[in-house]
């Protein structure tokens, strides 16, 4: 793999830039690995990464039906932060944060990890109380957060309006390195990481198949030939729910599309990404100026990559009475992703009743910030059976009534 830095750069400059080679390689699989994920997002990436470089297992596949990062993960809104109630919550979303702070370093890849701060408004005296619980919840934990009177929250991002009318600003819950990074380089990092560890990244192979043999697994059928592994991972978001039944089990999943949509551009006018979970909707402002807004899931369950004409409106309808300003800008584009919810608002992160199967879905609106510290954790737990991060989120849970209630703190689709 070529090294990048600013010497490489200055380099191909003085050779027309005809010396950069691929960044990962599209090799055809082999008949074996020793361990397969299936879905080249960002959590199967990192799942696979952190496989490689903490644990040695090497001969690895990441099979992807379409193109790498197509699915959540090049759709999302980018916001990273780790402001959750629960301590198993806080304790994997910090971990994930914390590793974003070196990924570009660790990778040698710029993932535009910028740690602009992120703020959860508070416009009920409900919310009020609800995240100063949190921002206490987090002091125990070790998560830096406070929560602001509406005067600091005016200072850091004067085009809000907190006076109202229908919702005035009382408060917000800070988290001052939360942030955003680049969705895609994510995804691209993590993959050229793997194809230079000897990984081999296959896009357009979809799993159509889980082999077993007496309860355990041997295999995949794939659109690209059989291939055989004692080792998987499923890792496929909003289609976890179909990949589990290839697999023969079943998931308390629940796939709905959720959309987002981005204005045109404009100067630079908010370096903070702000969250208004009572009128439901959040933004912030792209490098290219864009204002980048996310709303709510769709109400149903659905496989449609490109949400509701009514969402749109309700969510920009809503932002309009925090943010007066956007009320005159055009949308420059709309999108959807299929995202995979659970009933506690809490990831999956398992074993199965398939031997060697694991399964890491359920991150549901949230979790591109989650995926270095879901592969890392994940990776673990495919590697020796079980890992401290993701001991409660098991699916055992489930059945056993033992949840971790995040309903609040994932309240705004993000
Ligand atoms: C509009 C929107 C906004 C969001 N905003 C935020 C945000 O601001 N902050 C945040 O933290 N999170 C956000 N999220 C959530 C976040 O995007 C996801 O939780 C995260 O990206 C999931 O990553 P993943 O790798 O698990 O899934 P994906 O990126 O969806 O990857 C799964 C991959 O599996 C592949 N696949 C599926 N079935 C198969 C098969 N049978 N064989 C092979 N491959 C298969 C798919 O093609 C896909 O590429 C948002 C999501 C959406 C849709």
């Amino acid at each position: 793999m070529t090294r990048y830095s600013v010497f490489a750069v200055a380099r191909e400059a003085l050779r027309h830039h005809r010396g950069w080679t691929r960044a990962w390689e599209s090799p055809a699989p082999r008949a074996a690995y020793d361990a397969i994920i299936v879905g080249a997002g960002g959590h199967g990436l990192a799942t696979a990464y952190y496989l490689g470089k903490n644990h040695g297992i090497r001969n690895v596949a990441i099979l992807e039906k379409g193109w790498l990062g197509g699915g959540n993960t090049g759709r999302n809104t980018t916001i990273i932060r780790s402001n959750y109630l629960q301590d198993p919550s806080a304790a994997i979303y910090e971990k994930s944060r914390s590793l974003y702070e070196t990924l570009s370093q660790e990778l040698n890849y710029n993932v535009m990890f910028s740690p602009r701060g992120v703020m959860m408004l508070a416009q009920t005296e409900h919310e009020v109380r609800g995240y100063k619980r949190t921002a206490h919840a987090n002091a125990l934990q070790g998560v830096a957060t406070e929560f602001i009177t509406p005067e600091r929250v005016k200072e850091l991002c004067p085009i809000i309006e907190i006076r109202g009318p229908r919702y005035p600003v009382l408060g917000a819950l800070w988290q001052p390195r939360g942030g955003t990074a680049r969705h895609d380089a994510v995804a691209w990092g993590y993959a050229r990481a793997c194809s230079d560890m000897g990984m081999h990244v296959i896009q357009n192979c979809e799993v159509t198949a889980v082999r077993t043999e007496n309860g355990r697994v041997t295999g995949v059928s794939t659109t690209k030939g059989e291939i055989a592994t004692r080792k998987l991972g499923i890792v496929v978001a909003g289609h976890s729910g179909v990949m589990a039944e290839r697999a023969g089990f079943r998931l308390p999943i629940e796939s709905v599309a959720l959309q987002a949509l981005v204005s045109e551009p404009i100067k630079p006018c908010m370096d903070v990404v702000v969250m208004a979970n009572t009128v439901h909707g959040y933004m912030s402002q792209s490098d290219k100026g864009e204002m980048v807004i996310g709303g709510g899931a769709d109400g149903y369950n659905n496989y449609n990559q490109r949400g509701s004409f009514h969402h749109i409106e309700e969510t920009v309808r809503a932002l309009i009475e925090t943010f007066p300003i956007i009320s005159r800008l055009k949308m420059l584009r709309q999108w959807g992703g299929i995202v995979d919810m659970t009933g506690d608002r809490s990831p999956i992160l398992s074993k199965t009743p398939v031997e060697g199967c694991f399964i890491n879905c359920g991150w549901g609106t949230g979790g591109f910030k989650a995926i270095p510290g879901s592969g890392w954790a994940m990776a673990e737990l495919m590697a020796r059976g079980e890992s401290p991060l993701a001991a409660e989120f098991g699916l055992d849970r489930f059945r056993e009534g033992r949840f971790v209630d995040e309903s609040v703190a994932a309240g705004v689709a993000h």
